[in-house]
Order: structure tokens, then C-alpha cells, then sequence
């Protein structure tokens, strides 16, 4: 088994992370529970897990570029076995991953995990930030867009309200702070909660030449293109753009909404496009309801909907099927009642174009399940509080109660589909 990992994984660049065994006792807990559950990944390579359906995918979020977050949640992800996790096509965001991963791999040696840039080819909900001016809010605004945000991305300096005004100056403040760039990942959510309408969506589109230098990184697996799936123009530019670099990869992804009864002519368009210089694994990533795992339970019935139509459809493209968009604790329960969780189809779902795949006669009708903002807030919980404690650069792995505690909450989630003994 560890030679067959020594084949599929890259050789990382040398990483200085230092682990501070500051409480050995429960650092051996995480050690413990991680070597417990019987983490079959650990001993397989990411594209084996495609293959019998049980591939999980860590998304940070394509516009996430919190380091420090980024870092944390890839060590805590890849200890729970997560078989890649997806970033911001960002170099340094890219290294807060490596280095993550390479932090939980001191702690237990186990695989690594595939890592995957995320890029657009044309505007995508997925590529946008909020912003606004604070100082030209309302003093006495209540701050709607403060609360209602997941990211923790908002953020006020001092007293807002009429407090202010009410003081022993008769002169407001004005409110200092506003959107913290690098935590906004573009849910969308402030927007329509402002009262005064002073929130505006900044979209940007990854720079094709940037993505194609990033992938010749020997710590980026595999690439993720979001694409609309309307019409095919632009990501015939884009694929233009990223020229030999495509080469480089083990698994290119193409992230598309459910486009209805026009998704599979997109589809097949959209890998005949694909086709002349695909080297590798390709997966269709089913983006059901946009970063809303966290909103609520019913958040996923959108991705387990287009899992159902795109596995009757005989006659889709190939390529790995694997859901996103609203995937949460309840997805992997909806896609058993549609008998789709784990299922064999009895073919090879990965076409003739695969070199990594080792070609085994049947697949998963399902390859995998990839999550995002549900799997952000039940680890970012356990992040909040060490950082409210011990600082906003903390590192988990020095603090190993709280890594124990995210790393247990992590399990139950890749371990729905992955430890069945959990
Ligand atoms: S778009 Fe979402 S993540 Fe960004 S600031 Fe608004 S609520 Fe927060
Ligand atoms: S809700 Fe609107 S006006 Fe109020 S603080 Fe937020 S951005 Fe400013």
C-alpha cells in the first residue's frame, strides 16, 4: 500500500513546520483517534476513492485568502483524510495548504492529500468580494451585514450606534473598519441586508497565465474550472490560455450549475473542448445550491437533485461525478434514499483518457461529495474560540485540546462517507 502512495503523490518541497508538543497527552488522543478509525484513504491514493465513491474534497472557498484559516483547516481536514483540498488559485494561499498538510503529516504520517486550485472563466458567484466605505454608513446603522455574515468578514472598529451621537460630543463618529478582503468569499449573503444599500459585489476573473505558473508548482495536483456552462466560449479561451500547463495535473475539474435539460449538450461541448489535451482524470463537479451547506439541513436537496438526473443520463461525457454546492451532514443520508451513495454502475466512469486511474472495471455512480462552508463552520467554531484565546496567528497544532476537538468535528463529517466504524 505505501508503495502504491509513493506512486500517485507528488514530492512535496521541504516544509519548516515546527509542531510544539506542548501537551503530549492529547496530542497522542489525536494521533489515537486518527490511526482508530481505520482511515482506509490513508493507505489508497485520492483517484481510488473516485472510483469506489467515497472521495471527500476540503473547499476553502475560491476566494478565501485567509492564510492563517487556510492553514489550520487543511492540517485539521487532511488528519480527518480528506482526498484533496480545494483553494483560491492565489501562490500564497497555495502554501498556507502545502503547509497545513505538511503540519498534519508530522503529527500522523498519512497520505497526502491532492490539492486544487479553483478558477472561472467568466463571472461566477464563487468569484466575488463585498465591499463598501464604512464611513459613509450611518452612525446608528444596527449592522445587519456584521451578523449575518459566516466568514466572520465584516468587522467594526468601536461603538457605532447612537451611542455615539448620544455621547458627551455632540460631533458622530464615523464607523471605522468595513469588509476584511481576505476573509470575504463572496457568499452574498450582506447584500440584501443592508438598508442603505452601501454593499457592492466586486467580481474578478483569475488571470489564465498566473493559473498556468501555479500549476507548474510541484504542490498543486489538480485544477478546478467554474464555469457557467451556457455557452462554451470562454472556457475554450481559458483552456486556450493554460496551454501545456494541463498537462501537469492528476484530475481537472469542471464546476458547473444545473443548467437543466441543456446540461449534458454542455457538457459533452464543454469535454470535446477538453478532449486533445486531457492527460489525466476528469471530474464534473454538480454545484446545487452555491456556499449554502451551512445555511441548513435542506441546503443539499439541490446537488442530490442534479446527482439524480446527471446518473440516469446515460449518455453524459466521461468524467467522475461528485456533488458541492449546499452539501452538508445530510448529504451523504439523501443520496442512499436515492440509492446513489456508494453505488456501483458496472463501467469505467472515467473514459479512455486517464493515466492515474488504475482502470478497475467498475466505479461509483457517485465519486464523491466536496464541502465547503458546512465543513468551514464546524471546524472555524473550534478555531474562533483558540484564536479568541491565544490570538489570531495561532496555529492549532500548538494547542493540541482545541486540535483534538476539530479534528473529531471534522470526522463526522468526512466520516459519513468515508468510516463507516465511526
Ligand atoms: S459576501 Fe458573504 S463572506 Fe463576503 S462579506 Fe458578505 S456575507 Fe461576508
Ligand atoms: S448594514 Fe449597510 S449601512 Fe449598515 S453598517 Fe452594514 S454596510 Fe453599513
Amino acid at each position: 500500500m505505501a508503495l502504491r502512495f509513493l506512486c500517485n503523490a507528488k514530492i512535496s518541497p521541504p516544509h519548516h513546520v515546527k509542531v510544539n508538543l506542548r501537551s503530549k497527552k492529547c496530542l497522542q488522543n489525536v494521533k489515537n483517534l486518527v490511526k482508530s478509525v481505520g482511515v482506509p484513504s490513508i493507505s489508497s491514493s485520492p483517484i481510488e476513492s473516485l472510483q469506489r465513491g467515497n472521495w471527500v474534497k476540503l473547499i476553502c472557498g475560491a476566494s478565501f485568502e485567509d492564510v492563517v484559516d487556510i492553514r489550520n483547516l487543511s492540517l485539521v481536514y487532511t488528519l480527518a483524510g480528506v482526498d484533496c483540498i480545494d483553494c483560491a488559485a492565489d501562490a500564497s494561499v497555495v502554501s498556507a495548504v502545502n503547509e497545513g498538510i505538511e503540519a498534519a503529516r508530522e503529527i500522523v504520517y498519512l497520505r497526502r492529500p491532492w490539492v486544487m486550485i479553483s478558477v472561472n472563466d467568466d463571472k461566477d458567484l464563487h468569484f466575488r468580494k463585498a465591499e463598501f466605505d464604512p464611513e459613509d454608513c450611518p452612525v446608528d446603522c444596527s449592522r445587519p451585514c456584521e451578523n449575518v455574515c459566516p466568514a466572520n468578514a465584516i468587522l467594526f472598529k468601536g461603538k457605532s450606534t447612537l451611542e455615539a451621537s448620544h455621547g458627551t460630543t455632540d460631533k458622530p463618529r464615523v464607523l471605522k473598519g468595513g469588509v476584511v478582503t481576505e476573509r470575504c468569499y463572496g457568499c452574498g449573503r450582506c447584500f440584501p441586508v443592508c438598508p442603505y444599500d452601501k454593499i457592492r459585489e466586486v467580481t474578478y476573473v483569475r488571470d489564465a497565465s498566473t493559473t498556468a505558473d501555479l500549476i507548474k508548482r510541484n504542490d498543486v495536483d489538480a485544477l478546478e474550472i467554474h464555469t457557467s456552462g451556457r455557452q462554451t466560449t470562454f472556457f475554450n479561451e481559458l483552456w486556450d490560455a493554460l496551454g501545456d500547463s494541463v498537462g501537469y495535473l492528476r484530475l481537472i475539474a469542471v464546476s458547473l450549475p444545473d443548467g437543466g435539460n441543456s446540461i449534458i449538450t454542455s457538457m459533452k461541448e464543454i469535454f470535446s473542448i477538453m478532449k486533445p489535451r486531457l492527460r489525466c482524470s476528469n471530474l464534473w463537479q454538480l454545484d446545487g445550491r452555491p456556499m449554502s451547506g451551512d445555511i441548513g439541513r435542506g441546503a443539499t436537496k439541490a446537488s442530490i437533485a442534479f446527482a439524480v438526473r446527471l446518473a440516469a443520463a446515460e449518455d453524459r461525457p466521461p468524467g467522475f461525478l461528485q456533488l458541492a454546492g449546499g452539501t452538508n451532514a445530510q448529504t451523504v443520508d439523501g443520496l442512499k434514499k436515492e440509492g446513489l451513495f456508494q453505488t456501483s454502475t458496472g463501467k469505467n466512469l472515467n473514459g479512455e483518457s486517464s493515466r492515474t486511474c488504475s482502470h478497475s472495471s467498475s466505479h461509483a455512480l457517485v465519486g464523491g461529495i466536496a464541502y465547503g462552508g458546512y465543513a468551514r463552520k464546524i471546524v472555524g467554531r473550534v478555531l474562533r474560540s483558540m484564536q479568541f484565546k491565544h490570538g489570531g496567528a495561532a496555529l492549532i497544532e500548538e494547542y493540541p485540546e482545541p486540535l483534538l476537538e476539530a479534528v473529531q468535528e471534522a470526522l463526522t463529517l468526512v466520516g459519513t462517507v468515508k468510516y463507516h466504524n465511526l
